[in-house]
C-alpha cells in the first residue's frame, strides 16, 4: 500500500500563534509586545512565526544570537529585532550591519555597541537572576560609559529568575527582583528618559501586572504553553505545535513477547502493537519509552518499549481495529484527548521549552490556518 500521509511532520498552527500573541496584548496593556523567537521560535519556525507575532500585533522580535537576527533580516523581517546574548569579536561588526538592537551590561559592551553602529543599547541589570547584566555597584559606570560614548539607549531590562514559581520555596524572591529593579531602572531612567523599561518573561507577564513595565518579552506563551507548566488553557492559551505520524505496521504478539531494544516491555497478554515511525532523532525523547501516551486516530494508547532512533511502539489493545495509515498525534490534538508539551515535560522530568525546542529539524514544520 503506498501511504497517504508522510512519515511525520510538526503541524504549525498560524491562527493559535495570533489568537496567543492578542491575548498576551491583552495581558500587557499598553506594553509592547516582543515576540521571543530565539531557537527557532523554540521549535516552530523562526521566520514565520516572526512574520505571524508581527502581524498579530507584536512590536518588535528577540533573538539570542546574531546568526538568529541574520536569518530574520534575510527573509525581508524590518522590524527592531533585540540580540539578547552576548557578542564577540566580528559578532560586533555583524550587529552593526543587521541594524540590530543589542543587550550590554559592561562599559566595554557600550562602547563596542557605538562603535559598531547598531540601532540601539538595551542595558541588562543583574537583579537577582545572577547570569547577564550588571550588579548594583557596576551600574554607574555602565551609565556613565552610556552618557559618554553617546550610545542609544532604548532599553533598561532585567530578567527574573523565579517568575514561574507562584507557590514554591522561591515565589518570593520576584518581589524582591521587582522591587530592586524598579528603584535601579527608575534612578536610569532619569539618565535615560527615552528608553523603555521592559523586565517580564511569559510567566512575570501573566503573573504581576507590576512587572510588565513599557514593554514585556514574551517566548513561551506565544507559542500556547503555559510558562506556569500547567495546562495553558488556564491562561487562555491554545498550543500552536502538533507532532504527527501515522502508524506503518501493526503486529499481532503473544503474552510474553517483548518489544524493542532491550526488551524493555513485555506483553501482558496477547495484544496487536503499532509501528510509528518517529523516534529521538526526531526529538521524541528516550526518557518516553514505556513513560508516554500517544493519539491514535483520537484514542489514547501508551508508548510501549524503548524509543528507538527512528521508531517507537504503541500498544493497540488486543481488541483494535487500527490498521496501517492510522493517523498518530505524538504532541498537540483537541479536546480531553490532547497531549500537551507539559504532559511529555513531566514524564521527561524537564519543563515544556525543552519539549518543542527539541523537535528536531527532520520534521518538517507545515504551515496551517
Ligand atoms: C528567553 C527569554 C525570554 C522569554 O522567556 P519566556 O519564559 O519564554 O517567555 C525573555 N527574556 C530573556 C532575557 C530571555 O532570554
Amino acid at each position: 500500500m503506498i501511504g497517504t500521509v508522510e512519515r511525520a511532520h510538526a503541524r504549525i498552527d498560524r491562527a493559535a500563534l495570533a489568537h496567543n500573541v492578542r491575548r498576551i496584548a491583552a495581558t500587557a496593556g499598553s506594553a509592547r509586545v516582543v515576540a521571543v523567537v530565539k531557537a527557532d521560535a523554540y521549535g516552530h519556525g523562526a521566520v514565520a512565526c516572526s512574520r505571524i507575532a508581527i502581524d498579530a500585533g507584536a512590536g518588535a522580535l528577540a533573538v539570542h544570537t546574531i546568526a538568529e537576527a541574520e536569518q530574520l533580516r534575510m527573509h525581508g523581517l524590518t522590524a527592531p529585532i533585540i540580540v539578547m546574548g552576548p557578542l564577540s569579536g566580528g559578532e560586533w561588526v555583524r550587529a552593526g550591519e543587521t541594524a540590530v538592537e543589542v543587550v550590554t551590561w559592561t562599559p566595554e559592551g557600550v562602547y563596542a555597541a557605538v562603535e559598531s553602529g547598531v540601532a540601539g543599547v538595551h542595558l541588562e541589570l543583574d537583579s537577582g537572576m545572577g547570569r547577564l547584566g550588571a550588579r548594583a555597584e557596576e551600574i554607574p559606570a555602565l551609565s556613565n560609559a552610556a552618557v559618554a560614548s553617546g550610545a542609544s539607549v532604548v532599553g533598561i531590562m532585567t530578567h527574573f529568575a523565579t517568575a514561574d514559581d507562584r507557590d514554591g520555596d522561591q515565589a518570593g524572591f520576584f518581589g524582591e527582583q521587582l522591587v530592586r529593579f524598579r528603584a535601579a531602572a527608575t534612578a536610569l531612567a532619569q539618565t535615560f528618559p527615552t528608553a523603555r523599561i521592559h523586565a517580564a518573561n511569559s510567566a512575570a507577564t501573566f503573573r504581576d501586572p507590576r512587572a510588565v513595565f513599557d514593554m514585556v518579552r514574551c517566548g513561551i506563551a506565544l507559542y500556547g504553553c503555559s510558562p506556569f507548566h500547567e495546562d495553558p488553557a488556564d491562561l487562555g492559551l491554545v498550543p500552536v505545535m502538533t507532532v504527527m505520524s501515522y502508524v506503518a505496521m501493526v503486529k499481532t504478539i503473544r503474552s510474553r513477547d517483548s518489544v524493542g531494544y532491550g526488551r524493555t516491555w513485555r506483553a501482558q497478554r496477547g495484544t496487536r502493537i503499532g509501528l510509528v515511525p518517529v523516534g529521538y532523532a526526531d526529538g521524541y525523547a528516550r526518557a518516553l519509552g514505556n513513560n508516554a501516551d500517544a493519539l491514535v486516530d483520537g484514542r489514547r494508547v501508551p508508548v510501549v518499549g524503548a524509543v528507538s532512533m527512528d521508531q517507537i511502539t504503541v500498544d493497540l489493545g488486543p481488541e483494535s481495529t487500527d490498521g496501517v495509515g492510522a493517523p498518530v498525534v505524538l504532541l498537540g490534538g483537541t479536546g480531553p484527548q490532547r497531549i500537551t508539551a507539559e504532559e511529555l515535560a513531566l514524564r521527561r522530568g524537564t519543563i515544556n521549552y525543552e519539549v518543542t525546542c527539541g523537535i528536531s529539524q527532520r520534521l518538517p514544520r507545515v504551515y496551517v490556518g
